[in-house]
C-alpha cells in the first residue's frame, strides 16, 4: 500500500504508520505475525509478492524495517537477531587489512566482538577518543572503511560531534557509522547529521519493554544497503517474524516513551548531582555536563541513562546497586522499567581494567536506566539506597 500520505506526516505520526498500512487481504489493522519460513510460488521462481524464504524476507520484519527507515530518515533498513549481529554484517564487509576507527567508550559487547573475533581475520582497530574528533583525523589511514561511534556512549554517556565526525570521515574516504541506541531517533538522527549508516540495539528503547532481542542497520545509500543485505541473507543473523512484531509495537510509544524518560532522567541527575554523597554524575542534560553545548546541538534532550561515582567508591557503588526497591539490578536497559547495574563488574567486565580506566570508567561507577515510572518515586529508591550504601561505605573506610 502507498504510505505518501506520510511523507509530511511528523515523528509521532511515522512511529504508529510508517511501514505499516492495514492488512490488504483482511484490513487487519496491526501488522500480521507472518510465522511462516517459506511462501508458495505460482511457477518456479514466480513468488506472489516477492516473498520466497524467510531468512531473505519476511512481511512483519519488511513493515520493521520500513519504519524504522521513515524514523530515522534513511531510505532503507535491515533487521538482525542482535545489535552484535547488525555489527557483525557491517564487519563482514571488510576484508583482512581494512582499518577501523573506534569510539574507546564503547558498548562492552562491541568492543569484544572488534578485538577477540574481527582482529582474528586481520582487520585492524584504533581505539581513540572521539570526544576530541581530530583524534579521528590523526588516526584515518588509506585503509580505513568505517569510524564507528556511540554518542552518547555507554556508560560515560560521553559525545561526538556527529557533523564534524562525518565530515572528518568522509575526507579520508571512510564511512561514518553511529550506534544511535542510547538516543533513539526520538532525540537524535544522525543520518541529517551526515552519518553513513546507523546502528541500533532495538533490544533497548526501540523494543522498550525489555522483553526482545534484535538489531538493525540503517542508511541511504543503495550499494551499501545491497552489500548488507547480502550479508544478511548469507550469513542469516535475522530475527523472527514475532521479534519484529514486537519492536513495532515498541516503537509505537517511543515519542511519549523518550520523552518520559528524559524528563525522569533529568530529575534523577539534578538529584543526584545536589547529594553530598556524590562525587559526579554523568548526564548530558545537565547544564555542569562539559559537552552540555554539543548536547543541546545534537539532541532534543539527554535522554534516560544517568551513571554516577559515589564518594565511598566500589563498595558504595556496589553496595547502592544492591539497595535499589524499584530499579532492579539487572544488565541492560531502555525499557520502561528503572534498572541499576555497575559496569566494571557486569556490562564492561569484558574490557580489561586498564583500558576501562584509561578511558575514565572507574570501578565504583554506577549507571541507571532511568525509567518511565513516578519520578517521586525513583528518587525515594534512590535516597534509601543512598543511606545504605554510604554508611556501609564508612564502617568500611
Ligand atoms: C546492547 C547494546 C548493543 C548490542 O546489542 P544486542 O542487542 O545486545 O546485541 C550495542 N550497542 C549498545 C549501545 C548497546 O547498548
Amino acid at each position: 500500500m502507498s504510505q505518501d500520505h506520510l511523507n509530511d506526516a511528523r515523528f509521532e505520526t511515522r512511529t504508529i504508520h510508517a511501514g505499516q498500512g492495514p492488512d490488504p487481504q483482511t484490513g487487519a489493522v496491526m501488522t500480521p505475525v507472518y510465522l511462516t519460513s517459506t511462501y508458495a510460488q505460482t511457477s518456479p521462481g514466480q513468488t506472489i509478492g516477492g516473498y520466497e524464504y524467510s531468512r531473505t524476507h519476511n512481511p512483519t520484519r519488511t513493515a520493521l524495517q520500513d519504519n524504522l527507515a521513515s524514523l530515522e530518515g534513511g531510505a532503507w533498513g535491515l533487521c538482525f537477531s542482535s545489535g552484535l549481529a547488525a555489527t557483525n554484517a557491517l564487519m563482514d564487509r571488510l576484508v583482512p587489512g581494512d582499518h577501523v576507527i573506534a569510539g574507546n567508550d564503547l558498548y562492552g559487547g562491541t568492543y569484544r566482538i572488534f578485538t577477540k573475533v574481527f582482529e582474528r581475520y586481520g582487520i585492524e582497530f584504533s581505539f581513540v577518543d572521539t570526544r576530541d574528533v581530530e583524534s579521528i583525523r590523526g588516526a584515518l589511514t588509506p585503509k580505513t572503511k568505517y569510524v564507528y561511534i556511540e554518542t552518547p556512549s555507554n556508560p560515560l554517556l560521553n559525545l561526538t560531534d556527529i557533523a564534524a565526525a562525518a565530515e572528518i570521515t568522509h575526507a579520508g574516504g571512510a564511512q561514518l557509522v553511529v550506534d544511535n541506541t542510547f538516543a533513539t531517533p526520538a532525540l537524535q538522527r544522525p543520518l541529517e547529521l551526515g552519518a553513513d549508516i546507523v546502528l541500533h540495539s532495538l533490544t533497548k528503547y526501540l523494543g522498550g519493554h525489555s522483553d526482545v532481542v534484535a538489531g538493525a542497520l540503517i542508511g541511504n545509500d543503495q550499494t551499501t544497503q545491497e552489500e548488507l543485505a547480502f550479508y544478511q541473507n548469507s550469513v542469516g543473523g535475522t530475527p523472527g517474524a514475532m521479534d519484529a512484531f514486537l519492536v513495532l509495537r515498541g516503537t509505537k510509544t517511543l515519542a511519549i516513551r523518550m520523552q518520559r524518560h528524559g524528563e525522569n532522567a533529568l530529575a534523577v541527575a539534578k538529584h543526584l548531582e545536589a547529594h553530598d554523597g556524590v562525587e559526579k554524575v554523568f548526564y548530558p542534560g545537565l547544564p555542569s555536563f562539559p559537552q552540555h553545548e554539543l548536547a543541546k546541538r545534537q539532541m532534543a534532550s539527554g535522554g534516560g541513562m544517568v551513571s554516577f561515582e559515589l564518594k565511598g567508591g566500589v563498595l558504595a557503588g556496589e553496595t547502592f546497586a544492591s539497595s535499589t526497591k524499584i530499579f532492579t539490578l539487572a544488565e541492560s536497559l531502555g525499557g520502561v522499567e528503572s534498572l541499576v547495574e555497575t559496569p566494571p563488574s557486569m556490562t564492561h567486565a569484558s574490557i580489561p581494567p586498564e583500558v576501562r580506566h584509561a578511558a575514565g570508567l572507574m570501578d565504583g561507577l554506577v549507571r541507571l536506566s532511568v525509567g518511565i515510572e513516578h519520578v517521586d518515586d525513583l528518587i525515594a529508591d534512590i535516597d534509601q539506597a543512598l543511606v545504605t550504601a554510604l554508611a556501609t561505605a564508612n564502617q568500611h573506610g
